[in-house]
């Protein structure tokens, strides 16, 4: 009984099996016995591509990837394969506009200087043009400078609102009318563009006006003559993300009391309520908290992992401060993973 039991689960595995794969070897076990690779999708400079090959005894097939070839760039920037401008090598700040308005990262090969025309001007300094989705600036080390032309609010724009600037590896500072001034009127360097900036020193304060990503940077501004926020947000109802920073709002060589972020309305006509995601990030201040929301509208602070606030003078447990001139808004102040008190 046990044996035709036995044997009759045999037989249905065997049928089983044969009914699963038609193969000649489906008993043998073997090494395959794989052909030539063919071809289905050709790798291109930026995309992989993929190819196949079967087993000539059991047609098993195996599938692979095959890795994206890179671009092959001839001296100025331009790939011989694809024909497409990778790279721009830039060494002034002339140059540099109508890079904006062309295809491929723009590589600096030295120090460049951009005028930036103050806020009443029709003309605004914008880079890129309608069509420009990202502009990719590659410091290499050196020094971009905005240079405020002649009035408050020199702003940075993208032509296309809805670009994206990205600086990397660069030092960025400003010059020019009251660059020293202080966040206060915006003598600044002001992104009214959405802006990620990685691995990147700021000399200079900071303010964005749109989505900003901000990573494996510091922002300094030890020459500034008023007390400054070194990450001044305009309350817009972006997103503004602080990932992996040092924000020194300290060292002062004026004496000014510097301070570290704040998320403002001043300046701005329908605040709304920005969130701002901060990680990894290393405060100093003189004065007020790590974060300073002054906004009718709140904000939402989602405090992460690994900040450290013990070198914010004024208050080394609470993170964020609700201004003295918003109680209004004190409950529209959500933080997430850290605690907010209100000033008095
Ligand atoms: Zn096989
Ligand atoms: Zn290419």
């Amino acid at each position: 009984m046990k044996k035709t039991v036995i044997s009759i689960i045999g037989i249905t595995l065997m049928l089983f099996a044969f009914t699963a794969c038609q193969p000649r070897y489906i008993f043998m076990p073997h090494v395959h016995a794989f052909g030539e690779w063919t071809i289905i999708k050709d790798a291109t400079c930026t995309e992989e591509g993929v190819k196949t090959r079967t087993c000539r005894l059991c047609s098993e097939t195996e599938t692979q990837t095959i890795e994206a070839l890179g671009h092959e760039l001839d001296a100025d920037g331009k790939c011989t394969r694809c024909n497409k401008q990778v790279e721009q090598y830039i060494n002034s700040g002339e140059a540099f506009l109508e890079a904006t308005k062309k295809e491929g990262e723009i590589i600096l090969t030295g120090d460049i200087t951009i005028d930036i025309a103050p806020w009443e001007t029709n003309d605004k300094s914008v880079f890129g043009s309608e069509e420009t989705e990202s502009i990719v600036i590659d410091g290499k080390g050196n020094t971009i400078t905005f240079n405020n032309t002649d009035s408050d609010w020199n702003a940075i724009y993208t032509k296309n609102e809805d670009a994206v600037l990205t600086i990397k590896n660069a030092t960025i500072d400003n010059s020019g009318y009251n660059a020293n001034g202080g966040t206060w009127n915006g003598h600044d360097i002001i992104f009214s563009c959405n802006v990620v900036l990685e691995n990147v020193t700021a000399t200079n304060a900071i303010v964005v006006g749109k989505n900003a990503t901000i990573k494996n940077s510091t922002i300094s501004d030890v020459n500034c003559t008023g007390d400054a926020y070194m990450l001044w947000i305009q309350a817009n109802g972006q997103t503004v993300t602080v990932e992996d920073c040092k924000i020194n709002g300290k060292s002062s060589t004026t004496g000014a009391d510097n301070r570290a972020i704040k998320i403002a309305d001043q300046y701005v006509d329908d605040p709304k309520a920005v969130t701002l995601n901060v990680s990894g990030t290393t405060f100093s201040s003189d004065t007020k908290a790590a974060v300073l929301v002054t906004c009718t509208a709140g904000a939402t602070i989602n405090w992460g992992e690994g900040n450290d606030i013990s070198g914010v003078t004024a208050d080394t447990e609470h993170a964020v401060w609700n201004d003295s001139d918003r109680t209004d808004a004190m409950d529209l102040v959500v933080v997430n993973g850290c605690t907010k008190i209100q000033e008095v």
